[in-house]
């Protein structure tokens, strides 16, 4: 019923004809539905009727936006009024807009009754012109629209907004040269490649690959490398800017970059993935290396893709240049103990945080949303502290038992049956119920934005140890620190991937490898020295630690700035 509104109001013929023979809006509506659809007009009223209570009961409006974008985005609160004045518009009897008014022009008539209602009488109109063309484009292309009365269904907020966000709280904290801010808040350098590929089925397919070096004052840029089918230069940047800061908080000397490619990895045949991914290393040599920027395995790509990557580059420089990617296979230059680094070194997070709480690890009761690499070896790690596991989740659902779980066994069952669903002993949680349990630490190791304002006064948690990338939104950061939480944010928490990956490098760069007691010491001296450095700005300027990260990041890669540069910039100075 929405499209054939949105129709109308973009002056497709349908309803326009009904609309003049018909002269209500309300009734051509009404029947036009009911013809298309091969519904009673009563049924088709009965629609409109519930469609409005709907709108103007709910809180939180989303669309899903068609491939290869495919996100779920959410309408504003401009938006959604516009919507409600459509509707308006549309019902027996109009509250907003006068009936008839259809004769005037049909965005104009909708545009005065919004203003009316919900505008500001001053102004021409323009917002709520441009309100009205959004929305408009947000309805004609959606595939889906979900309403919600009660909590916002996860949107896919920009993410390099929630990064220029976060920079611009720790900047004004460290009263950042603004010449400084301003460079921060760009990438230096970023790549855009197409690759033809030729398809098992004879024709060429043509992808686009990212590369971004988002800053390389520290050293050399580095990142993963992500293949996904909603891939956006926007997600490359910000996850570019992550790494700077990751980087930085972590006192690596090294820059910050990320890359992809947009495509659907799990429908491509092992010998096309190959051909994508030697297409992208020869359209970005002579921007990588070891020296400049080194990638690494992201979401979908993984240690075979580094060492296609790795063998494509060699062939190029004519040498085995095994330090212009890591994680790859241990055989051809990866690292022992890569495989377990995030979870490894967000063990070693919460062993600080837990100090520094007074907090005992023994029966501490863990939650862990996503059951993967990170997920898996996270709950592992905890258990053989002595933490009792007492629920995990995958995409399709989690399972809580008081008494505990054995991780291995859980993970064993997984590979059999595909999901941790269905083990043996254990109650049925949703991954909305798991992140809400009563426990000691909770571990979001899935997606983005899991934790928002809508639930983050629900958290019982007392630590939470960011091994995903961006679980908590900058809102839900607030309420967590104003109840206590404890989080160890995801730039710290799950930065021992990227402490290991630069590991690889230097064990690259030497030609001499390390044993796995050598790798994790080091790991553990490094992001336990970068905890407490951020512990204590959090604690001397009262801010989370997420703040506290940042500043220490920014800190970090002003002072660098300063000092290579010397002119122009102000340096950052502690109070
Ligand atoms: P993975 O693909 O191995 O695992 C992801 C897990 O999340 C899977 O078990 C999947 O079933 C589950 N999942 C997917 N949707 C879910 C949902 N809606 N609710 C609950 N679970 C869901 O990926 P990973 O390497 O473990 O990465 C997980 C997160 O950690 C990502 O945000 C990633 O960016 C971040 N991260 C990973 C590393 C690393 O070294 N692997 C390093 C830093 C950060």
């Amino acid at each position: 019923m929405i499209k054939l509104m949105t129709d109308f109001f973009v002056e497709k013929p349908e309803l326009t004809a009904k609309i003049e023979s018909y002269t209500t809006a309300h009734y051509a509506l009404v029947t036009t539905y009911s013809e298309n659809f091969g519904i009673s007009e009563a049924d088709a009223w009965g629609i409109l009727e519930g469609l409005q209570k709907k709108v103007n009961e709910a809180e939180y409006i989303h669309v899903e936006a068609p491939r290869p974008i495919k996100k779920v985005l959410q309408l504003s609160n401009d938006e959604i009024n516009m919507l409600r004045t459509m509707i308006d518009y549309f019902s027996a009897n109009p509250k907003m807009s006068p009936a008839g008014s259809f004769t005037a022009k049909r965005s104009e008539s909708i545009i005065e009754a919004y203003q009316w209602f919900f505008g500001s009488s001053n102004g021409n109109g323009e917002v709520a012109r441009e309100n009205f063309q959004n929305l408009m484009e947000k309805l004609q292309t959606s595939m889906s629209i979900r309403l919600e009365t009660l909590a916002p269904i996860v949107a896919s907020p920009n993410p390099y907004e929630a990064v220029l966000k976060l920079l611009d709280i720790a900047a004004k904290k460290l009263n950042l040269d603004p010449g400084m801010h301003e460079m921060l808040k760009r990438p230096m350098r970023t790549m855009i490649v197409n690759i033809p590929v030729v398809m098992d089925g004879g024709g060429i397919q043509v992808f686009t690959g990212y590369r971004v070096q988002y800053n390389d004052v520290l050293g050399p840029t580095k990142g993963g490398i992500r293949y996904h089918p909603d891939l956006t230069l926007d997600e490359v940047i910000a996850l570019s800017a992550w790494m700077t800061l990751k980087t930085a908080v972590t006192g690596l000397p090294l820059g910050g970059g990320k890359g992809g490619i947009r495509c659907s990895p799990k429908e491509m045949s092992p010998r096309e993935l190959e051909a994508l991914t030697r297409g992208y290393a020869r359209a970005m040599a002579r921007f990588i290396g070891p020296l400049y920027d080194v990638p690494a395995p992201d979401v979908y790509t993984d240690s075979q893709t580094m060492a296609w990557i790795m063998d494509e580059y060699s062939e190029m420089v004519g040498y085995n240049a095994f330090g212009v990617v890591t994680g790859k296979p241990i055989a051809v230059g990866g690292s022992l103990g890569r495989n377990e680094a995030t979870s490894r070194g967000l063990m070693y997070t919460v062993i600080e945080a837990a100090k520094h709480l007074g907090m005992e690890l023994k029966d501490a009761k863990v939650a862990v949303q996503g059951y993967g690499n990170v997920g898996f070896h996270a709950a592992k790690l905890l258990h053989e502290l002595g933490c009792k596991i007492i629920a995990v989740s995958d995409s399709r659902g989690g399972i809580y038992n008081a008494k505990g779980l054995d991780p291995e066994k859980v993970m064993e069952y997984k590979n059999e049956a595909g999901s941790v669903l269905g083990y043996k002993d254990c109650d049925s949680v949703t991954n909305e119920g798991i992140l809400e349990l009563e426990c000691d630490i909770l571990v979001p190791a899935a997606l983005e934005n899991q934790i928002t304002r809508a639930n983050a006064d629900k958290i019982r948690a007392k630590i939470v140890a960011e091994g995903a990338n961006g679980p908590t939104t900058p809102d839900a950061d607030e309420i967590l620190f104003r109840n206590g939480v404890f989080v160890i944010p995801d730039i710290l928490a799950n930065s021992g991937g990227v402490i290991v990956s630069y590991f690889e490098q230097v064990q690259n760069q030497m030609n001499y490898y390390w044993t796995e007691d050598d790798v994790r010491t080091k790991l553990q001296s490094t992001i336990v020295g970068a905890f407490k450095d951020v512990l204590i700005v959090a604690q001397q300027y009262n801010v989370n630690m997420r703040i506290a990260a940042y500043m220490n990041a920014i800190k970090r890669v002003a002072d660098a700035m300063f000092l290579r540069k010397n002119k122009g910039f102000v340096p950052v100075v502690n109070e």
